[in-house]
């Protein structure tokens, strides 16, 4: 467990020191209407990574109350997840429906009470009889219905005596409440749906607001932990367990910010379109943020379960960099596997002064030579190269083979360029070239100066393999739909060549490529007759070092990649850099990237550190400091800037408490850079402060709906994905001082 104990822990460890509870019973609740996917890896590690750190128990319960989106398949899917990040749920999976009697029974008290009854308005009566965030509600006319009649109402619904929407059972609580959901929330709705366990045995279902807490209450659980958007909710949480008086201990709600990665969609429902419209070849196609998606890409659970950590756990909604879960895959990797090569596109090489073939010694893990392992790679007449590592034009900063300049193979020999064989079309079909006898690496007397080693593979042995190369599922880092979809995010190689130890002595089954990234033997498609490769991931950040705004082909920055990465080419840290870098990643906790930026940098550390003896937000000032600072470093001295590291920090920490919002705080940096102005005096003056009252927001949106009708209209018909239309509208309204999560319930809610 780390050392900085994140505000779940800090509860948990408060109610266990208190004796509120003597163990700890965290529970991962999903519904089994999809494949999980990473945002469930994250409500995973907590609720089983709390539950392990201090010797308790986290149950894993299907919450499957609503029949119709249901399947075991994918019950079986969220078992495979949570098994393979490695937790244990212990003997049973537990299934809110085993509970369905149960709670039927707590409904019938709830009624006997009086504080349940049986509305039969229809949807439209109930919308209108809600009221709106500034206006209190009013209570139908059946809720004046008597105890005996409801009883009597509700069994009926029970006995399939109505049709689906004929009676609703809504709690009695009060219909004024500033919370809107406290206005007499639904318990039961009437659905006749065969249920993929229980069978035709019900036709009314509990409402998540009724079971869930009903549930967690049955299995003792202490700390029912879920995401943000319930947080509303938890006061039908706490109405329900306390009106029923169910006694101590009981479970607390607490809410925890759910993750959202750029490039993708995380919700089931916007997974399973994709799968169902086809657009990917399944849940776990390898592009699919899925758990199922990663693990047959090749993400290893400790990439994933890394991520987790480092992304943290906060109140706050915030986007993470997908390239943060690509570092982490690449930093667990490039530790573990063995290097080998393969030529995804293949171009011959004859080598005219060589005859016959021979062995070579190559190791599997050059690049950490204590690690034992290697092969044999056979090198003969004819070999196969990379075309791009060919260029008979070559521009500026080119180190590979050119009619001029020689190039190292790989473990073997320079080989230079004698000729360029073309076709009639004038398409480069063969390279002759020489080898030199005495520059075999490792004993190389020559003297000749390469540039560069290249991956290169026989003829003779080398082996045809199918390789599929994986790029981001969406063009767009905020996706809204499937226009967004990346049009270029698989690309199948059927005749890439590979040595072939890699398929004969599998010395595991991923790889790095040298100089092309990571692979993994697909676990479903790889036979010995088709062997098939999936890239993980490439060896840098392709994308994050794009310095124009448009997305660059893929080619093009696949080449830039290979350009800077000759082998061994990073300087080693000093000292004093690997003491604060093992600090960063060890102690804060930062990633590597972050660390590695901050060691090497004296000016950014020591601004860092300054910063972080005033506020201790370790990951949140690394960011700030590694990318907005350093902007300003770049060609000042920390004595030049107009800010100092304390407002930083000062900066940092009005966003941390939710004063603004960090995209207001990028507006009150830039101040900050001109003015050296107080941060808190900016928000002040500028009055930036984030809105997040509903009442002021409320009529905002209203205005924004009337403003609108088409869309409003188009958004009813069904196209969902206009929300994103109508929140960005009052968010620009508001000059993005609007709580966004705010204004996504509430627009939500307006627009039903
Ligand atoms: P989806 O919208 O993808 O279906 P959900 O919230 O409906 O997600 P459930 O299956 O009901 O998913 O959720 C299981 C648990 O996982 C819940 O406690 C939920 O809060 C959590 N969870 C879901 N999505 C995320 C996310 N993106 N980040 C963190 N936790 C999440
Ligand atoms: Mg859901």
């Amino acid at each position: 467990m780390s050392e900085k104990k994140d505000f779940l822990r800090t509860i948990v460890e408060e109610d266990l020191k208190s004796g509120k509870y003597k163990e700890v019973v965290t529970r991962f609740p999903p519904e089994p209407n999809g494949f999980p996917h990473i945002g469930h890896a994250k409500s995973i590690a907590i609720n089983f990574g709390i539950a392990s750190d201090y010797q308790g128990h986290c149950n894993l319960r299907m919450d499957d109350t609503n029949p119709t989106k249901e399947d075991t398949k994918y019950v079986e899917a969220l078992k495979d997840a949570v098994q393979w990040l490695g937790f244990d749920w212990g003997e049973n999976v537990y299934f809110t429906s085993d509970y369905f009697t149960q709670i039927y029974d707590y409904a019938i008290q709830l009624i006997k009470m009086d504080k349940a009854y049986v509305d039969s308005v229809d949807e439209e009566q109930m919308r209108e009889l809600r009221g709106t965030v500034t206006q209190a509600g009013k209570r139908s006319e059946f809720a004046s219905r008597s105890i005996e009649e409801n009883l009597d109402l509700f069994e009926k619904m029970k006995n399939g005596e109505f049709k689906d929407g004929e009676h609703v059972l809504r709690a009695k609580i009060d219909m004024g409440a500033a919370n809107m959901k406290m206005r007499d929330p639904l318990l039961y709705r009437i659905r006749h749906a065969h249920h993929f366990r229980a069978g035709d045995a019900w036709c009314i279902y509990p409402m998540y607001d009724f079971a869930h807490c009903l549930s967690d209450y049955i299995e003792g659980v202490s700390h029912s932990i879920c995401t943000l958007e319930f947080e509303n909710n938890r006061d039908i949480y706490n109405w329900v367990l306390n009106t029923l008086g169910l006694e101590a201990p009981r479970p607390y709600q607490h809410e925890f910010a759910r993750l959202g990665i750029n490039y993708t969609v995380m919700s089931k429902r916007k997974l399973l379109e994709l799968v169902d419209g086809g657009q990917v070849s399944g849940w776990d196609d390898p592009r699919m943020p899925t758990i199922a998606g990663y693990k047959r890409r090749g993400y290893t659970k400790e990439s994933i379960l890394n991520f987790c950590d480092q992304i943290g756990i906060a109140k706050a909604n915030s986007m993470v960099d997908v390239a943060q879960l690509e570092f982490c895959i690449r930093d667990d990797l490039n530790k573990k596997v063995p290097r080998v090569m393969c030529v995804l596109d293949p171009l011959k090489v004859t080598i005219e002064n060589y005859e016959g073939s021979e062995e070579i010694d190559a190791s599997y893990y050059p690049h950490d030579v204590p690690k034992e392992g290697e092969r044999k790679i056979l090198f003969s007449k004819e070999i196969y190269i990379e075309r791009d590592d060919f260029n008979e034009n070559p521009p500026k900063g080119y180190f590979r083979l050119t009619p001029e300049q020689p190039v190292r193979l790989r473990h073997g020999f320079i080989i230079t360029c004698k000729e360029v064989i073309k076709d009639t079309e004038d398409n480069i079909i063969e390279i002759k070239a020489q080898y030199h006898p005495d520059s075999k690496s490792g004993s190389d007397t020559s003297g000749i100066k390469v540039k560069s080693a290249i991956q290169w593979v026989s003829s003779k042995e080398a082996k045809e393999v199918e390789v599929r190369v994986y790029d981001r599922l969406y063009s767009n880092e905020a996706p809204t739909g499937l226009e967004d979809l990346n049009t270029n995010s698989l690309q199948v190689i059927k005749n890439a060549l590979i040595e072939p130890a890699v398929i004969l002595e599998k010395p595991d089954e991923r790889f790095q490529f040298e100089r092309q990234g990571y692979f993994y033997a697909d676990p479903i498609d790889y036979t010995d007759e088709k062997p098939v490769f999936n890239k993980i991931v490439g060896l840098k950040d392709s994308w994050g070092k794009k310095t124009d705004d448009k997305p660059k082909v893929k080619e093009a920055s696949k080449k830039q990649v290979n350009k800077v990465q000759v082998v061994g080419e990073v300087a080693a840290m000093t000292n004093e850099q690997q003491v604060l870098f093992d600090k960063y990643t060890k102690e804060l906790k930062l990633n590597s990237e972050v660390s590695n930026i901050l060691a090497r940098d004296e000016k950014l550390s020591s601004f860092y550190e300054e910063a972080l003896n005033e506020l201790n937000s370790p990951i949140a000032l690394a960011n700030i400091v590694t990318n907005d600072v350093a902007k300003e470093l770049k060609d000042k001295e920390i004595n030049e800037l107009k800010f100092t590291s304390v407002q930083i920090a000062q900066l940092i920490k009005i966003v941390d408490d939710g004063t603004i919002s960090s995209k207001i705080a990028k507006q009150v940096f830039e101040d900050m850079t001109q003015s050296g102005t107080n941060p808190t005096k900016i928000v002040e003056d500028k009055g930036l402060v984030q809105i997040s009252d509903p009442s002021i927001i409320s009529p905002i949106i209203d205005e924004v709906i009337v403003k609108n009708p088409d869309n409003v209209e188009k958004f009813k018909a069904g196209n969902t994905k206009l929300l994103g239309f109508f929140v960005g509208q009052v968010l620009k309204t508001t000059g993005g001082k609007a709580n966004p999560q705010v204004v996504n319930e509430l627009v939500a809610q307006k627009l039903k």
